[in-house]
């Protein structure tokens, strides 16, 4: 057994998100909409020994499921991070992250005259430029917003 089966064997149901990029966890909290007061048991592991990323965070959430738009939002802050669906201390759905190449409804555009921050029926959309190094442009107005800004669209929520 390895390492990392045997920390996520330890919830019942819920969801365990392994292989964040070291740092980045509690931005993926931000980013779920998960704030100090939740129902669910949330626990978080910094820095744990990754034989392939040197660091990693770990984060554990019991009770919730996460959705794919979900999953796609961690993505855009850690690209290599998997989803481990856990049912009855089983994990019954593992996939990884996939950065996508066109981000919608997700992230705002900071451009206040942008056309997707006006009344009109179009949705925020983005394009990633860069996967490293993430950069996201507006797909109207070509605004760049780089990846440290992302989470602090989700505080003020
Ligand atoms: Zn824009």
């Amino acid at each position: 057994m390895t390492e990392n089966t045997l920390r996520v064997a330890k919830i019942k149901d819920g969801t365990v998100i392994d292989h964040i990029t070291a740092g980045y966890a509690l931005e993926v909290l931000k980013i779920l909409g998960i704030k100090g007061r939740v129902k669910s048991i949330v626990s978080v592991t910094l820095n744990v020994f990754s034989k392939t990323m040197g660091s990693k965070d770990m984060v554990k959430i019991e009770g919730r499921e996460l959705k794919s738009e979900e999953v796609d939002k961690i993505s855009l802050l850690a690209p290599r991070a998997s989803i481990n669906i856990i049912r009855n201390y089983k994990v019954v759905d593992k996939q990884l992250v996939k950065l996508p190449s066109v981000i919608k409804e997700i992230v705002k555009c900071k451009n206040p005259t942008c056309i997707s921050n006006s009344n009109e029926p179009i949705k925020a959309t983005f394009h990633v430029k860069i996967q490293d190094s993430l950069h996201i442009k507006c797909h109207y107005c070509g605004f760049i917003i780089e990846k440290q800004e992302i989470p602090k669209q989700f505080e003020q929520k």
